[in-house]
């Protein structure tokens, strides 16, 4: 049976939300997530339920099930296949890609998935940075942190992000915090976590805000 783009949009909300939870996902935040009522989820969660894509308790919170799993890491795959195929084959900016192949993401042919992932010779991450599942679901190995996690002395370079907003990318840019740049983390501030760099040779204060939102080199 065929799922609908929007249930597989919410598998896929799913899926990263209790990566956040480690655990059930609560109707609450997957209607803020999906932009919708709480009612319309629950909805959504009976038909994903009656299709045994997810596991919905009332008050426990909806998790995936194995088969949920899948269909949720597959579009995540092909979501980030896309992305790569955009940036190195189409010309799109980093920036642009997103929104092109959250709905290339959507398209069902297996075969497809497989000959784009052999043209582009079976890439690990996509142009953010963000790791591309295998064919059987299996994510790289991390070699990776969020710069809030990186210890204080390490020499690391950026990987990666996962806020893709335009004002967010923009103001990497604009400090320099650009893919592939390298630098030091010569201090972290306890009270607010925000961290100090060094960037070629300049030192650069970098907020927790937006030292969450980046991938390091480990
Ligand atoms: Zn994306």
């Amino acid at each position: 049976m065929e799922n609908s783009f929007t249930e597989e949009n919410y598998l896929k909300a799913i899926y990263k939300l209790s990566r956040r939870t480690n655990g059930g996902v609560s109707t609450n935040a997957l209607a803020e997530r999906m932009d919708t009522k709480a009612s319309s989820v629950t909805d959504m969660l009976k038909r994903l339920s009656s299709k045994k894509l997810v596991d919905y308790q009332k008050y426990q919170g909806v998790t995936l099930t194995d088969k949920g799993l899948k269909v949720a890491v597959d579009i995540i795959r092909k979501h980030r296949l896309w992305e790569v195929f955009l940036v190195e084959h189409l010309g799109f900016g980093e920036h642009e890609v997103h929104d092109v192949a959250e709905q290339m993401e959507h398209v069902s042919s297996p075969l497809l998935v497989e000959r784009l992932d052999k043209f582009l010779n079976h890439p690990k991450y996509d142009p953010h940075g963000g790791p591309i599942p295998d064919a059987d679901g299996k994510f790289p190995a991390p070699t990776r942190v969020k710069l809030d996690e990186l210890p204080v002395g390490k020499q690391s370079k950026v990987l990666g992000v996962t806020e893709h907003s335009d004002s967010f990318l923009a103001y990497l840019k604009k400090v320099g915090l650009d893919l592939g740049q390298q630098f030091t983390l010569i201090d972290r501030h306890d009270f607010d976590r925000s961290v100090d760099l060094l960037l070629n040779g300049e030192p650069l204060h970098v907020s927790h805000e937006v030292a969450r939102h980046i991938f390091v080199s480990n």
